[in-house]
């Protein structure tokens, strides 16, 4: 016997009952992206490996050992699965020369692709929602990120989902920071462990992002980037945090949020819930102003965010939202060689009006046919035999209706009659 394929450990089906609520989702992502003014972009799920490296930095989770890379066998070039969406981005930006002219205001959602080891909210093939803006360098665009964040919570019916911001100033800033980290991690080299001795002279920020818990003491006393900051770079985070006061926003300062990646300067943020377990962080992001330049484009600050798609459906389930299952208006039963010719043009006439439209395939008796018929949902049925085929008339049944007769039409007036029906009852509701 061969053996039973299965899907790449890591990597879901979203089966129609699941990817209700991922359509769901995506209408109400998309009209409050369009409320602030997002336009879409779609890049490929495929990049060049140095893309990634250069983007997202050397010393990381994602470049050291969670990116699916390989050799294209046909030519040779080494390729990359995106673990992220905004190295890809900026890469389209400054190849289509998008930034050049007016700001940018982008959105994407799709797949990326991390080698983790798989468990409750964390997956080898993920979905994000990509939000990012390119040519504006004031607080005013973070801030609005940020309040985006607690209106789509809003909108979604999530709630609990608790605010925290952080600067990571600017480069010179962290570089004056990391020398003093460096000495103070060097005073405790011998309860470091072996990711934190790695990281010591190549990545320390990221030391303090531990989730060790015997370094938890340690890093809580290490020196705080934010007692580095320069007057411009306090300014642009007090600017954030006026924008959210003013709003009502409430968040917290968590001065160890340093983020994954090493593209990120001055605000970053990140919203979290405490209803996901270990994986509690749907949404983060932040600024940064240096990587356009580094890939080789025009200086052009950047902001932006992504949510993790199935940490949020996660949490929608959980809050009992529950998506309606498509129930069609009308299902069409039919017998007889000319009777499913005819089917076919009646059901896309009603589907020429708007009427949803299940056409029954695969034959069988009309007995069976109804009950399909009726099992689907549907407000009506219509019956077409050979009789009636001959005659160019259907039958006509309201299916949650008692006492309704079954009516005989002209194919003409099918359409009308159940459109009028449906208002009907849509006024005694
Ligand atoms: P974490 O600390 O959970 O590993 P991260 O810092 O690696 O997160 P980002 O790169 O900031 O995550 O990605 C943004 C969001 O994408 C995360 O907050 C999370 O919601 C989601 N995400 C990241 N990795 C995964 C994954 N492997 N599976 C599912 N969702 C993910
Ligand atoms: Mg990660």
């Amino acid at each position: 016997m061969s053996q039973a394929l299965q899907a790449v450990r890591g990597m879901n089906d979203i089966l129609p009952s699941e990817a209700a609520f991922w359509e769901l989702f995506e209408d109400t992502i998309r009209s409050w992206l369009k409320s602030y003014g997002y336009q879409p972009i779609r890049m490929p799920i495929v990049e060049p490996t140095p893309l990634f490296k250069r983007a997202i930095g050397e010393v990381t989770d994602i470049v050291e050992k969670e990116m699916y890379s390989f050799i294209d066998g046909l030519n040779g070039e080494a390729l990359t699965l995106r673990p992220e969406g905004t190295a890809g981005c900026v890469r389209a930006v400054i190849e289509h020369n998008l930034a050049a002219r007016q700001t940018q205001r982008l959105y994407y959602i799709g797949q990326m692709f991390r080698h983790e080891r798989p468990q409750k909210g964390r997956y080898r093939q993920f979905h994000q929602v990509g939000v990012e803006s390119f040519g504006i360098a004031g607080p005013d665009i973070d801030a609005e990120m940020i309040l985006m964040g607690a209106r789509l919570w809003n909108d979604l019916g999530l709630d609990g989902i608790e605010l925290q911001i952080n600067s990571l100033g600017q480069p010179d800033e962290r570089a004056q920071h990391r020398a003093a980290l460096i000495s103070y991690l060097e005073e405790h080299a011998e309860i470091l462990d072996e990711e934190a001795k790695r990281r010591l002279y190549t990545n320390p920020l990221r030391i303090l992002d531990t989730k060790n818990p015997a370094l938890q003491e340690m890093c809580a006393a290490a020196p705080k980037l934010i007692d580095y900051l320069g007057e411009a770079s306090m300014a642009h985070f007090a600017g954030v945090q006026r924008v959210l006061r003013d709003a009502g926003v409430p968040f917290t300062i968590n001065p160890r949020l340093v983020r994954g990646l090493d593209y990120y300067n001055l605000t970053v943020f990140e919203w979290v819930t405490d209803k996901l377990g270990a994986q509690g962080t749907v949404c983060a992001g932040g600024r940064y102003d240096g990587l356009v330049e580094q890939l080789g484009g025009k200086p052009t600050p950047a902001c932006g965010f992504a949510m993790g798609v199935e940490r949020l459906i996660a949490l929608i389930k959980d809050s009992g939202g529950e998506p309606a299952a498509p129930v069609p208006d009308v299902y069409v039963v039919h017998q007889g060689d000319a009777a499913a010719r005819m089917a076919f043009r009646v059901a896309e006439g009603l589907r020429d009006q708007g009427i949803d439209t299940l056409l029954h395939c695969g034959g069988g008796s009309f007995k069976s046919q109804m009950k399909k018929a009726d099992g689907s949902g549907a407000s009506f049925a219509v019956i077409i035999g050979d009789d009636e085929a001959s005659t160019g008339e259907v039958q006509l049944k309201a299916l949650r209706e008692a006492g309704v007769e079954q009516r005989k039409l002209k194919v003409d007036e099918l359409a009308e009659a159940i459109i009028d029906h449906m208002i009907d009852s849509d006024e005694e509701e």
